[in-house]
């Protein structure tokens, strides 16, 4: 039952905001209202780790507090991205059904600004609790059935997300067999736009060592399918991106919450899709972080 959760309609979003005695929520309506959204761009964030506690610090990180400072530079952005994507690691910890119900409630600003979410799950996360626990999500018909599974047509690219969850804190992943058949069917039936993987476990070392069981089989799939042009990922908390020997771009996309490494930047990628590549700037929660603003341009293999 793959699920996301779409933008919430503009009449509900000034009914709210009308009958608001706090002026603070009228700002973002307005400002909503002047801005545009760019069809190519996309925001994408990883490793959010939400605890149903707001003041929860984990490793000298407030998760909510950056969470809401990614969320914030996003409202803010001068075009609207045509969505939002996090890559797993939704829960802080063990995938409870109350952080869910933290995350969703974090999201509604941005559904309210028009932005559709789209969230992956992690080896902190819990499929069936997330399924159950997100009331306002809509069901997608575009993956299996039992997985978090989806395909998200752009104008430049396709992304193929998948879900490489084994177990709740189990630290390796797996795609496994149903969903590479699934991953190969759909590749093939879209192969006339370039394609963009994207799940949790890195298959490459970035930051920490591989850790996905079936990279071998995946990249056997991959490879020879020359519309896939990159492979997303996250769990690593690191922010890289290389490509492996077939020209495919492999992108570690930073964690929202707590680096593992002390220098390693938090926050999210502004994405801007083009026929022949893509733009990655990373913005980090850290203003002053030397890797603030760090462009990436993948240009696409041929
Ligand atoms: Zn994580």
């Amino acid at each position: 039952m793959p699920i996301y959760l779409p933008a919430i309609s503009r009449r509900r979003f000034l009914a709210t905001t009308l009958t608001a005695a706090a002026g603070a929520l009228c700002a973002p309506s307005l400002l909503a209202a002047r801005r545009k959204t760019d069809a190519d761009t996309w925001a994408f964030l990883s490793d959010i780790h939400i605890s149903a506690d707001p003041k929860k610090v984990a490793r000298n990180t407030n998760m909510t507090d950056n969470l809401k400072a990614v969320r914030k530079e996003i409202l803010s952005w001068p075009t609207r991205p045509s969505g939002l994507l996090v890559n797993g690691d939704l829960a802080f910890n063990s995938g409870e059904s109350v952080d869910y119900a933290a995350v969703t409630k974090l999201f509604d600003p941005i559904r309210k600004d028009q932005i559709p979410v789209w969230l992956g799950i992690g080896n902190h996360d819990n499929r069936e609790r997330f399924w159950d626990s997100v009331k306002s999500a809509k069901k997608t018909q575009t993956g299996l059935a039992d997985r978090q599974v989806m395909m998200i047509s752009n104008k430049h690219a396709n992304f193929f997300v998948l879900d490489s969850l084994i177990e709740t804190l189990k630290t390796p992943g797996l795609v496994g067999e149903e969903q590479r058949e699934w991953l190969k069917k759909t590749l093939d039936a879209n192969a006339d736009k370039p394609a963009i993987i994207i799940f949790h476990h890195n298959p490459v070392e970035s930051g920490m060592a591989a850790n996905l069981n079936d990279e071998k089989e995946m990249f056997e799939i991959l490879r020879p399918r020359k519309q896939v042009k990159a492979w997303f990922f996250g769990h690593t908390h690191f922010w890289n991106t290389q490509q492996d020997e077939s020209g495919i771009h492999l992108v570690n996309l930073p964690c929202v919450a707590y680096p593992f490494k002390p220098e390693a930047p938090s926050g999210w990628v502004h994405s801007t899709l083009k026929p022949e590549g893509m733009r990655l700037e990373l913005r980090c929660v850290d203003k002053t972080h030397k890797q603030q603003g760090d462009v990436k341009d993948l240009k696409w293999r041929v």
